[in-house]
């Protein structure tokens, strides 16, 4: 499991930086988890327990309290921390999906929460850069954006091969042949947005706690899990453990969840070129052929950032070692020299390993567990759940609230197949 020092349950509640604000709990302030769990057991139980502090159990955890839930959010190496997946840098947010409109609409209606958290936050959560993706030639994934863009009303320019030159002269567009511009979207400061929503969370009476839980048991008042080896009740249990769930569900998940390694680099633009920067760049994807590779400008100088879209090796997220490898390196080097001659020679200033929790086909998983009612497995963001965080916790609360409500069916267990085969995009 995530390794962690044994939590020292009477500073359980510190496990954030801000642990100041984030020692509010629903049932008190900078109350431990023993008193916390003393006090609860007076009112009987938590109504929802959400084991895992990334994005989707934060948002789930954020939309149960909005329902008035007492709920407990508990990570067991906190919000977003480094091995997690959504502990990076940025995520790109997006609304093109191919034909797959669900996630267009998801993506959009997730916006909406992301830029209204983003204006309660002292430091912005969301860049508005832009996003542009690129094609060799008219493929159905483009073909299909343009479509599900204008049956949903969505802003999408389609630039030719002059405009995308006049408009983005960094880019060298040799053997393109036209970009879909999203100007609505941009990157999301990833740990940043996390954190503070895990906060907002707490301010709102929710209450987290740092440590490791264990898998449901059967009991008599609804369901028991140990936490840090603690008994703690609760009628409903979320687990969104991204990489981490095949772990703790062997036999269900194991065989349907892949988790693969993936590798980031961050340069540093030439100094004195503006063009780097995010007022001029936009979060950008080559789709080449299927093949992606994407980044962000320069964002609050952290480095241009790229990356290969591509399913690496199936990775550990406790002992694999995260440090790029010389292919991973040379890939991202040739790619980046090509598209941005002006970074041809800049130094890597940054690199990070993260880990993909993909289903087989990229649709995640928001389920009841088959064995447990009223346990929730919520999973599978595939390389692409960051930015609909929102949509899927909001999802995810609906089923807990609406008891013996059906999960929508690309999002059901049932639908999760044993071999890899990437379809969404
Ligand atoms: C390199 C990279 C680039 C990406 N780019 C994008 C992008 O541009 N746009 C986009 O939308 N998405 C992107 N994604 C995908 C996105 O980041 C993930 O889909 C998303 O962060 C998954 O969140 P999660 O909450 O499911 O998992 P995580 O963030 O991994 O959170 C799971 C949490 O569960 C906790 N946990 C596990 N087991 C236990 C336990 N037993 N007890 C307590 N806690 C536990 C862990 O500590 C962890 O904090 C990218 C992912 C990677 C790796």
């Amino acid at each position: 499991m995530v390794p962690t020092a044994k939590m020292n349950r009477r500073a359980v509640l510190a496990g954030l930086a801000a642990a100041g604000s984030l020692a509010a709990s629903g049932s008190g302030k900078g109350k431990s988890l023993a008193q916390s769990r003393e006090s609860k057991q007076q009112t009987r139980s938590w109504d929802a327990v959400v084991v895992g502090a990334g994005v989707f159990g934060a948002w789930t955890a954020t939309h149960l309290r909005r329902m008035g839930k007492r709920v407990l959010l508990v990570d067991a190496a906190g919000p977003a921390n480094v091995r997690a997946s959504s502990g990076g840098e940025t995520r790109m947010t997006r609304s093109g999906y191919g034909a797959d409109a669900v996630y267009s609409q998801m993506a959009t209606d997730s916006l909406v929460e992301w830029k209204t958290l983003s204006d309660r936050a002292a430091l912005p959560l969301f860049h508005q850069t832009g996003v542009l993706m690129f094609f060799q030639e008219m493929v159905d994934y483009a073909a299909q954006s343009i479509e599900v863009h204008q049956k949903l009303d969505l802003p999408l320019d389609v630039l030719d091969a002059s405009a995308l030159t006049a408009k983005f002269p960094q880019i060298d567009f040799t053997g393109v042949e036209f970009g879909l511009y999203e100007a609505e979207f941009g990157a999301l400061m990833a740990r940043r947005s996390v954190l503070h929503l895990v906060e907002d969370y707490v301010r709102s009476g929710g209450a987290y706690i740092r440590g490791e839980a264990t898998i449901p048991q059967p009991d008599s008042n609804g369901h028991s899990l140990e936490i840090d080896g603690e008994t703690v009740l609760a009628d409903s249990i979320i687990y969104a453990c991204g990489p981490w769930l095949p772990k703790l569900f062997p036999d269900l998940l194991g065989p349907r969840f892949f988790v693969t390694r993936q590798a980031v680099a961050f340069v540093a633009p030439p100094v004195g070129n503006d063009m780097f920067g995010p007022e001029a760049l936009p979060g950008w994807a080559d789709f080449n052929g299927g093949d992606l590779y994407y980044g962000f400008p320069d964002i609050e100088g952290r480095g241009f950032k790229i990356a290969h879209d591509q399913h690496g090796p199936v990775f550990d997220p406790d002992s694999g070692e995260r440090r790029m490898t010389d292919t991973e390196y040379k890939g991202l080097r040739a790619f980046m020299e090509r598209r941005f001659p002006a970074l041809v020679g800049q130094a890597f200033i940054g690199e990070r390993v993260c880990q993909y929790t993909n289903s087989s086909n990229g649709d995640f998983l928001i389920d009841r567990h088959p064995e447990f009612e009223q346990v929730y497995l919520l999973g599978g963001g595939s390389g692409h759940g960051f930015k609909h965080g929102p949509e899927v916790g909001r999802m995810a609360a609906k089923m807990v609230a609406e008891v013996g409500s059906a999960p929508a069916e690309r999002f059901s267990l049932a639908s999760k197949q044993t071999t890899h085969d990437r379809a969404v995009i």
